[in-house]
């Protein structure tokens, strides 16, 4: 049958109500016979950031390169020859996009696209960042530029040894210093720490100049939230079609998206809302610290680590991790927080100080923050995983559920690992980590790559997983919603990007991200709807309201 008269998704997920029958001829391009299918497109908009949010697999992706002049949309005929440019245009008649197609066939549209995987570029591109970035430097700022975001400590390496992050910036930078009038960003922010993001989200702003388009996608929804003035949301069945909803105002957008309810089409998302509530610090016991440890077991403590190694050096004070806890780990890139996971994981050995074990035969399982194919077996998603724990592919165990259905990795099952994409591959990862029996688990930036419902999934599922086995777990994350919403306590690594960092104790969560936002000098307020932290615009009313009164997360 066709893909439209799903009623309720399999995967209990989505719910589509009230899908236009008239939808049909407003099909936008559809990839092959039984291809994915596109549906209506974004609006670009002069000298404004329009943002794209919603589920990987709905054709963010497809929309932007569209747009971007890249492929050329088929109008969802698969057969019977490929419509003429004329006929593209006559559909799209009467709306500003048009007018934009108009320009884009004219060859009016210089178009500058960061793509979405940033480690895929080290296999195309060659040579030291230095030159890489003079030879896209149509603008001449591409230099001043890179020192705004630090990359000019990296200016004389080559790509191949670059961190996710350096080259998610030397992408960013190199785009913005085409002189183009469409700018295209597909997920600025992977691999960006916190205060990294906010200077991308800015510089992307920036590019919004009269006479400009700019387009973003981002999952970080802080981050989309900053950067947008309008959004429009892509919904409906991943991997099998997608429709774009009509143009919202960023907040507006960001809300009915967690509400789960679209109501200028009548759509609903899903059947539950996403919150942002965790259960009352009162319903459980006491614990140092004021978080909400479900038990009062200890896993794992370490004193006064010193870790050195070449040219950096990571040192902390006291501390421990309980079973049914939830520490999230947050600073800048380059701090040593993968070198303190790596630590506990006992990889790295300190040169002062201890790590202890509490329980006989520690059991620990790692995510490592970069997952790259070519050092995976050569081996389908279900043999990974059932070697991880063979109980995830029960059907109807709550591992199952939590791990394979809400993630949706039983489409991928066949499926070999090194083929995935950078999403797909971390959800497996993800869920093989989660899987395994263990009692510390150990999560290096798991966003990474997910769209809004993976990173909620995965930090449900860290949360349930942890409770149920009494375990404790580590998580780096630089999304503040996710951050906020997976912690019961938050340790803060600060320092000398590079050089020097130091592991604090770990504190509540809100004087944890209190710290934090303070340590980056912006201000956060809660979304009334939703709850949801919004980063204030800086000088406002309640950015100055809030500094005065020490009050940096007001969530
Ligand atoms: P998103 O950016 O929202 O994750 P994409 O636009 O990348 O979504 O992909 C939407 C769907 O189209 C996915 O199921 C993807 O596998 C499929 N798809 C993307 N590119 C192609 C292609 N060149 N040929 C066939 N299918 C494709
Ligand atoms: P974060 O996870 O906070 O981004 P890392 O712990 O990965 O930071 O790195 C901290 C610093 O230590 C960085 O400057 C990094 O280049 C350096 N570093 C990491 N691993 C090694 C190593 N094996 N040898 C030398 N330096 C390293
Ligand atoms: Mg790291």
């Amino acid at each position: 049958g066709c893909a439209l008269c799903v009623k309720a998704c399999p995967f209990d997920a989505i719910y589509i109500v009230n899908l236009p029958m008239e939808l049909e001829e407003e099909a936008v391009h559809r990839y092959g016979v039984n291809g994915f299918k596109l549906f209506r497109l974004p609006i670009p908009r002069e000298g404004q950031v329009v943002g794209l949010l919603g589920r990987n697999g709905t054709g963010k992706t497809t929309a932007l390169r569209i747009l971007a002049g890249e492929l050329k949309p088929n109008l969802g005929r698969v057969e019977g020859g490929e419509p003429e440019w004329d006929e593209i245009l006559k559909r799209f008649r009467g709306s500003e996009l048009q007018t934009y197609f108009r320009k884009l066939v004219d060859g009016k549209l210089r178009v500058a696209h960061k793509i979405q995987y940033v480690e895929l570029v080290p296999r195309r591109l060659k040579g030291r960042v230095r030159d890489l970035l003079k030879r896209a430097d149509e603008r001449g700022v591409a230099l001043e530029l890179a020192e705004q975001v630090g990359l000019d400590k990296v200016f004389d390496r080559d790509v191949r040894q670059l961190s996710g992050g350096e080259l998610q910036k030397m992408l960013i930078v190199a785009v913005l210093s085409r002189d183009a009038n469409v700018y295209i960003f597909d997920e600025p922010s992977s691999y960006l720490d916190i205060r990294e993001r906010m200077r991308m989200a800015r510089l992307i702003a920036g590019a919004a100049r009269p006479g400009a388009y700019v387009m973003v996608v981002e999952h970080d929804l802080a981050v989309l939230d900053y950067v947008s003035d309008l959004v429009h949301i892509l919904y409906g069945e991943p991997g099998a079609y997608g429709i774009v909803s009509k143009p919202y105002s960023t907040r507006e957008g960001i809300n009915v998206f967690l509400q789960g309810y679209l109501p200028a089409e009548n759509i609903r998302l899903r059947k539950e809302p996403i919150l942002f509530r965790k259960p009352a610090p009162e319903a459980q016991p006491a614990a140092p610290g004021g978080g909400r440890q479900a038990s009062r077991r200890r896993i794992v403590g370490w004193t006064g680590l010193r870790v050195a190694l070449d040219g950096f050096t990571l040192t902390s004070g006291e501390g421990a991790l309980y079973g049914g806890e939830v520490i999230g780990v947050a600073g800048p890139n380059g701090i040593g927080k993968t070198t303190f996971v790596r630590t506990l994981a006992g990889a790295l050995k300190p040169v002062e100080g201890a790590v202890y074990p509490y329980v006989e035969d520690l059991r620990v399982s790692y995510k490592p923050q970069y997952i790259s194919p070519e050092s995976l077996p050569d081996a389908t998603v279900e043999q990974v995983l059932k070697a991880a724990n063979p109980a995830i592919l029960a059907p109807g165990s709550w591992l199952n559920l939590e791990l394979v259905k809400r993630m949706r990795l039983d489409k991928l099952l066949e499926r070999r690992v090194r083929t995935l994409s950078g999403g797909e591959l971390q959800k497996v990862a993800v869920a093989a980590a989660l899987a395994r029996e263990a009692d510390v688990y150990l999560l290096d930036e798991p966003s990474a790559y997910l769209d809004v419902e993976e990173r909620v999934g995965v930090a449900r599922a860290i949360r349930r997983i942890v409770e149920t086995r009494e375990a404790a777990a580590l998580v780096v994350e630089h999304d503040l919603m996710i951050l906020d919403y997976v912690s019961d306590r938050i340790m803060l690594v600060t320092g000398e990007p590079g050089v020097r960092g130091h592991v604090d104790d770990p504190r509540p969560v809100k004087e944890g991200m209190n710290l934090l936002l303070q340590n980056l000098g912006v201000t956060v307020r809660k979304d009334e709807q939703t709850g949801r932290p919004r980063l204030n615009k800086e000088g406002s009313y309640l950015d100055r309201m809030q500094r005065a009164r020490k009050l940096y997360y007001a969530v």
